[in-house]
């Protein structure tokens, strides 16, 4: 910059120092492979616990073969917005799959997970309104809630005692709807919501209920279709889905499953899908297929939660605290930003890649470990990742 003009970005480098500082500073790592377990990662050989492909299908015969029909016949782009030209064939159809899988009466899909939180609440929840959020739900959700205008309480991750004192205060306030915001298994604790008592409450106050299902699509209930299956509950009235494609189902894009009316509505006033070019074609056959292989082989969620439980019981064998997790995220808890980055760099040497999770993912001091199992991680890889775990740094 030449002498004498003042660099407007100048405020940028201090800021990163003081996340350096922190421990806090954050980098991209490059993986040479398909996010499988096997992988090469910044030029070294590691077996990576960091995937949400949970049943492999992100390479699955099946499902890179409709990608690469869908390439060839939709090619690599949509070309335009769903309401414009944008909706292809493979949209279409994977809507009506999702809607089935999931015993909802249909089903909208978006660019991406995070597009459909963004674009969902807005479109539930405006001004007059009020929004209850578990404090543990993803960003997406927290930024769609803040983008609808509407006032947002967060109640302590899974205190549903807090949630119906705040209940009986906010409902039946005239004209005042009110939603209440939920993930099916959290992303970084790794349990389960207790959607029965969720929805009895829903109920009880006239709330709706999203409950995002990033993490259970393909993860819960014997065939995968998620926590309506884990729980043997049929679809419920007060209930909207939200998830992803980009998770068990192995390629990107995000959806949302519900009443039909709702489903009409989004299409008419949800931004993020309104003003956003149509995920490719590729990649709703690609989910599509997925939600099919899911079906034809639930060999795949039988030998993920059989991983899940072999780690879980090594760790908790060898004296790790996995908190409430009861799902293949197992987070270890750590503490100290610096504790986490040292476990990691500790796990690195030795060959594994688990990454630390620090702020502003999770609160400062519960910084931890985040161990996700896949169904296509070997017995030996486990064994070798407990191994390298016995012996603390
Ligand atoms: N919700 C949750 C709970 C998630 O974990 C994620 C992904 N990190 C998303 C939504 C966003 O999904 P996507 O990655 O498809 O944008």
């Amino acid at each position: 910059m030449d002498q004498g003009v003042k660099d407007p970005f100048a405020w940028i480098a201090p800021r990163l120092a003081e996340l350096k500082e922190a421990g806090l500073d954050r980098g991209l790592r490059v993986f040479e492979a398909a996010n499988l377990p096997e992988n090469v990662v910044d030029g070294r050989p590691v077996v990576q616990f960091s995937s949400n492909n949970y049943l492999g299908l992100a390479t699955h015969p099946r499902v890179l073969r409709a990608a690469e029909e869908a390439l060839k016949r939709y090619g690599a782009g949509s070309g335009a917005s769903r309401l414009i030209s944008g909706t292809q064939t493979p949209h279409y159809h994977l809507e009506n799959s999702i809607a089935k899988f999931k015993g909802a009466e249909g089903a909208l899909v978006y660019g991406a997970g995070i597009l459909a939180n963004l674009g969902l609440l807005p479109c539930l929840a405006s001004d007059k309104d009020i929004i209850l959020l578990d404090k543990s739900v993803h960003a997406s959700l927290y930024d769609g809630a803040r983008l609808s205008g509407a006032e947002v309480r967060r109640f302590p991750h899974g205190d549903l005692a807090r949630l119906e004192d705040t209940l009986k205060q906010v409902a039946g306030l005239a004209g005042r709807r009110v939603l209440v915001v939920v993930e099916a298994v959290y992303s970084m604790d790794g349990d389960i919501l207790p959607l029965p008592s969720l929805l009895a409450l829903s109920e009880k106050y006239g709330a709706m209920l999203v409950v995002d299902e990033a993490h259970s699509t393909g993860v819960l209930g014997s065939g995968g279709k998620g926590i309506l299956e884990h729980f043997s509950l049929p679809w419920h009235p007060n209930l909207v889905l939200v998830g992803t494609l980009s998770k068990a189902l192995g390629t990107l894009g995000g959806f949302v499953a519900g009443p039909a009316d709702l489903v009409s509505w989004l299409k008419n006033s949800s931004r993020s899908f309104i003003f956003a070019t149509a995920l490719p074609g590729l990649c709703a056959a690609a989910a599509d297929e997925a939600l099919s292989v899911i079906q034809d082989e639930p060999e795949r969620v039988a030998r993920l939660w059989k991983n899940r439980h072999i780690l879980a019981n090594g760790l908790a064998a060898l004296g790790w605290d996995l908190g409430r997790s009861a799902t293949p995220i197992l987070p270890i808890a750590v503490g100290s930003a610096a504790q986490a980055v040292s476990l990691q760099q500790h796990l690195w040497d030795l060959g594994y890649y688990v990454p630390a999770i620090r702020p502003p993912t999770v609160p400062a001091g519960a910084c931890r470990l985040r161990i996700t199992v896949t169904s296509e991680h070997r017995e030996d890889h486990i064994t070798g990742l407990l191994g390298a775990l016995g012996g603390k740094p």
